[in-house]
């Protein structure tokens, strides 16, 4: 099928073409169509490289109610390198849309005082490394009491790099009702345990590779 018959609208489709991304990879047809239509936990077997940025990214950016000016989509990613590409990758997208869909990075190595400034701009999207965003709940300076959609992003790949306690906090201390969405090339018992004790029994899982 097309990006557009798995309903993602027509301006992303247009920033995906200028990417050259016509053909959803295996992941993207599973998950994008199940995103868009339902408000739902998911669980994504996938590895790098699978095009699964754009599988959670098409849905979120056109849930986003660009009119509400709140963080809606909370995006964990381990490292700040992913941070940044993930961001630089959302930006392009929306490069056709007709409203501006404000995505603000936060990850350590750098001052915190620059990235709560960027935070009080207004925000729909932040995309964070888990320590910083923990840093950044704990001094009370981000507001996630808006989060729609929380995305682990490389959820295997956070636990190994120690992330495992500032994950749960961040999980336990965002609203119980939003959607989890998780992404992982592995599912040590770990992530299962994650799974089971914040995550709907009847997500949806779709492995690919
Ligand atoms: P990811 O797995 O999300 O890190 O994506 C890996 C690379 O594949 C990125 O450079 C994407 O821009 C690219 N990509 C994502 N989806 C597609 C697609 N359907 N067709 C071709 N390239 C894609």
């Amino acid at each position: 099928s097309t990006f557009l018959e798995l309903g993602v609208d027509k301006n992303l489709v247009k920033g995906l073409n200028e990417l050259n991304i016509k053909k959803p990879t295996e992941i993207q047809e599973e998950a994008i169509p199940l995103l868009l239509s339902e408000n739902t936990d998911f669980i994504g077997l996938a590895q790098t490289g699978t095009g699964k940025t754009a599988a959670y990214g098409l849905p979120i950016l056109q849930k986003i109610d660009h009119t509400k000016l709140e963080i809606q989509a909370l995006i964990l990613s381990p490292t700040r390198e992913l941070v940044l590409q993930i961001k630089k990758q959302l930006f392009k997208f929306t490069k056709y849309c007709d409203h501006k869909i404000f995505a603000e990075g936060v990850y350590g190595g750098e001052k915190i005082d620059k990235q709560i400034k960027a935070l009080k701009r207004p925000t729909h999207i932040v995309i964070a490394t888990p320590g910083r965003l923990v840093d950044l709940m704990d001094r009370g300076d981000i507001k996630l009491t808006n989060v729609k959609t929380l995305i682990l992003d490389e959820a295997d790949e956070m636990l190994s790099m120690g992330f495992k306690d500032d994950l749960t906090k961040i999980l336990a201390q965002t609203a119980r009702q939003k959607n989890t969405w998780l992404f992982s090339a592995t599912m040590p018992e770990e992530i299962q345990r994650i799974v089971k004790k914040y995550m709907s029994p009847k997500a949806p899982q779709v492995a690919t590779n």
